[in-house]
């Protein structure tokens, strides 16, 4: 069964690809331009997302919308992670940015904490009324300096209590055990497997 996959960020599209059964699914990465994510919900993002790309294909689609929460920063980045550096926005810019926040506020060790959150919307067509909607959630501490070079996006430096490392050194079947984004997938592959892919 082909999916196409709602987003041009080559990282999902790895982890996702490594994540589900290819012997059954594949995955087809966006290949228009992205619809402006204008909601202030992750969920609602994902949905317009989602619905952007079913209607410019006759595949069935599953979007992703995800990004770091930080504690300290009062949830900051958020729905913002991808461009939270602003118009010259790239992950190494977004990581300073966020380390200069923390930096200024002088945020100690002990609360530094953050998650990845994730959600997943599934829609069979545009006008779906009834989308599979999966999130995920990964708990994890900011570092003081980015750490490893594996991955994407905020990676280098999230902290991964439960493997003592960052998350951008972890390989990808690992992270995809663990993150917001596995999990997620989880989920999903085990509800469109009880719809016989509905
Ligand atoms: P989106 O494309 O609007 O969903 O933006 C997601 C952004 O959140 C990415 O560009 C990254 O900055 C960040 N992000 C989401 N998931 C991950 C991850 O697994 N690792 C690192 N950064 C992530």
């Amino acid at each position: 069964m082909k999916i196409l996959f709602a987003t041009s960020n080559a990282g999902k599209v790895n982890e996702i690809k490594n994540a589900v059964d290819s012997s059954r699914i594949e995955i087809i990465p966006q290949d228009f331009s992205p619809v402006e994510e204008t909601a202030t919900t992750f969920v609602e993002n994902a949905l317009l997302k989602a619905r952007h790309a079913a209607e410019k294909s006759v595949l069935p689609v599953l979007a992703d919308d995800s990004g770091l929460v930080v504690d300290a920063l009062h949830g900051q980045p958020g729905i913002f992670s991808s461009r939270y550096a602003g118009d010259e926005c790239n992950p190494k810019k977004n990581i300073e940015k966020l380390l200069r926040e923390l930096e200024l506020k002088k945020v100690p060790d002990e609360k530094r904490n953050a998650y990845f959150y994730c959600v997943l919307v599934y829609l069979k067509y545009a006008d779906d009324p009834t989308p599979i909607i999966c999130e995920g959630i990964w708990h994890g501490k900011i570092l003081f300096a980015p750490q490893g070079e594996e991955s994407f996006g905020y990676d280098p430096i999230f902290y991964v209590p439960e493997k003592n490392c960052s998350a951008a050194e972890l390989p990808l079947t690992i992270k995809n055990q663990l993150s917001h984004r596995g999990q997620a997938i989880q989920q999903w592959m085990k509800k469109i497997n009880e719809s016989t892919f509905r």
